[in-house]
């Protein structure tokens, strides 16, 4: 990926977990590295086909004097997701931020903090079949569309199917969303859990009927395996209301476990059905 550097952009602000450096004041120097493809600018000339590294340092600069912070940790989060919400076209950014005049009472020539961070691309199933199923899911899509730490790429058409499990209940609409997020794996389980509570899911039965159901299929091509997090998601190579949308719009998306594509993983499970009648 195409870079574009900033190098010691000089901030003079209030930050540091001391009562005076907040008072007082001290420089700050801002490197950052902007992730991006110039090929369109190198081909037109123009700056609007490109980021405007000028408005990026005014940012910086904006952001690091309108707020008082402790840390530099807590600088760097924020203002790498303040940049890649105001330049979506970036993909990623990495942040140093240096602090040559710290409080350390011993000879030092600079402290700083580094970090990098990206848009991610995840891949969620949603599924309803409560209540007004479509109006669920369409409500949880507009959601994440209106939320500025999410693009909503690519969705595929509601599939109808029935209740996997054996509890008798209502079809299901069922589809797979592909989103680009500044949201952390954990984090945007949290933003789906809030959205499934807002669509006045009660957890009952395991699985019982749902107003919204939304589950993390892929996040980028990560495995994950915690308490409250299994990704890529445990089942899905053996749901066809998953497989079958998913097909739809990422055929060609391998699972980073399982090494097949979807294309490939819905055939097998196809033939799965087959050998079993
Ligand atoms: P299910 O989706 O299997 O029908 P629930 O929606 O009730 O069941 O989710 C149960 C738990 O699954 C959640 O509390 C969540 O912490 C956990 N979970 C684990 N991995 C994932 C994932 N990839 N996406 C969503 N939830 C997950
Ligand atoms: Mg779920």
């Amino acid at each position: 990926m195409d870079q574009i550097f900033i190098k010691g952009l000089e901030v003079f602000a209030n930050h540091g977990v001391y009562k005076e450096e907040q008072e007082k004041g001290q420089k700050f120097l801002v490197n950052a590295t902007l992730y991006f493809d110039t090929a369109k600018a190198g081909r037109s000339d123009e700056l609007t086909d490109s980021v405007d590294y000028g408005k990026v340092c005014q940012l910086i600069n904006d952001f690091m004097t309108q707020y008082r912070m402790n840390l530099l940790e807590t600088i760097a989060n924020r203002l790498a997701r303040k940049i890649l919400m105001a330049y979506p076209e970036l993909e990623a950014v990495t942040l140093e931020i240096e602090k040559p005049q710290a409080p350390i009472p011993l000879p030092f020539d600079n402290v700083s903090v580094k970090i990098h961070r990206s848009w991610h691309t995840a891949f969620i199933a949603f599924g309803s079949n409560m209540g007004d199923r479509m109006a669920y899911i369409n409500d949880a899509i507009a959601n994440l569309k209106a939320d500025m730490r999410c693009e909503v790429k690519k969705v595929s058409k509601f599939v109808e199917s029935k209740p996997y499990g054996g509890v008798e209940q209502d079809n299901f609409y069922n589809g797979v969303l592909e989103l680009r997020t500044l949201l952390e794996p954990k984090e945007l389980l949290e933003f789906l859990q809030a959205e499934e509570k807002h669509a006045g899911r009660v957890r009952k039965e395991h699985w019982g009927p749902r107003t919204l159901d939304l589950d993390i299929l892929y996040f980028d091509d990560m495995v994950i395996e915690t308490d409250s997090l299994t990704i890529p998601h445990v089942d899905m190579q053996y749901r066809d209301f998953v497989l079958v949308p998913l097909n739809e719009i990422a055929p060609y998306k391998r699972h980073p476990l399982i090494g097949l594509t979807t294309k490939e993983m819905l055939r097998k499970l196809k033939d799965s059905y087959v050998t079993q009648k």
